[in-house]
């Protein structure tokens, strides 16, 4: 049974009071579904949110990291420093990551070697733009960026990988792909992971979609039968919305 998934980016939102205002919303929140919950807050509040929910089902994680272990990368965060504060996951490759910082496909697969490297699970993401689902495009682009970032893996590392497919188009925008669209692309990225790594770890795989997942979509979007939960950005920041989100499976 693949692990079922909803985690909350927060992006660049909620400086240290916000963030306790929203911990103290999460935390009247009932969790009625077996989905596992995490939350990704900005690095400066990482510890803070770290220490608030060490009882609680719900797992802090980081929106990003470098690929080295320390050095001169000024504003830089590596594996061992977010595991020093407690976390074990973190998320790489988000389109917005991509399009504003310059993130590669081959960083992307240092990162993930070196989130790997030191014990961490990985949320990666990846998802084609609006001009390549126009073109026809939609799945060279996906299938190229899980060949570049991941296939140098072995089969074993994927008991850390979780996917989130993002199409950039449905990012924030208030569009979101149709259950189907996400199906089909979720059916797809198994299959190229079974081409690959055999079927086992392909089923194994939990398979998130992020874009404008809201509390009047989420059911739909989640009873697809290859998709394992969501990334949610906007959606994240109201925890009665975030939980009607959790809470859809
Ligand atoms: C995201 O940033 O990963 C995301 C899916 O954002 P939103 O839910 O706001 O579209």
């Amino acid at each position: 049974m693949r692990k079922q998934i909803v985690a909350g980016n927060w992006k660049m939102n909620n400086d240290l009071p916000q963030t306790q205002l929203l911990i103290d919303d999460l935390k009247k929140q009932k969790l009625t579904s077996d989905a596992e919950v995490m939350i990704a807050p900005t690095f400066t509040n990482l510890w803070h949110a770290f220490e608030a929910f060490r009882q609680e089902h719900i797992e802090v994680i980081a929106q990003n990291m470098h690929f080295s272990e320390s050095g001169a990368y000024t504003g830089e965060v590596s594996a061992s420093m977010l595991k020093s504060v407690g976390i074990e996951t973190v998320i790489l490759g988000h389109s917005e990551r991509r399009a504003y910082f310059n993130e590669t496909d081959e960083m992307l697969a240092k990162k993930v070697d070196a989130a790997l490297k030191n014990g961490m699970r990985v949320i990666f993401c990846f998802g084609e733009e609006l001009a390549d689902r126009k073109a026809g495009n939609e799945e060279n682009v996906v299938e190229s960026q899980i060949k570049n970032a991941l296939f140098h893996l072995d089969g074993d590392d994927f008991k850390n990988i979780v996917l989130a497919y993002e199409p950039v188009w449905a990012i924030g925008t208030g569009e979101t792909a149709s259950p189907e669209q996400a199906q089909d692309m979720h059916a797809f990225i198994r299959n190229t992971l079974d081409n690959k790594f055999g079927k086992d770890i392909a089923d194994a795989v939990s398979i998130l979609y992020g874009g404008s997942v809201k509390p009047n979509n989420a059911v739909e979007i989640f009873s697809k039968p290859d998709v394992d939960g969501g990334l949610i950005g906007g959606a994240s920041l109201k925890a009665e919305d975030f939980f009607a989100i959790v809470n859809a499976f």
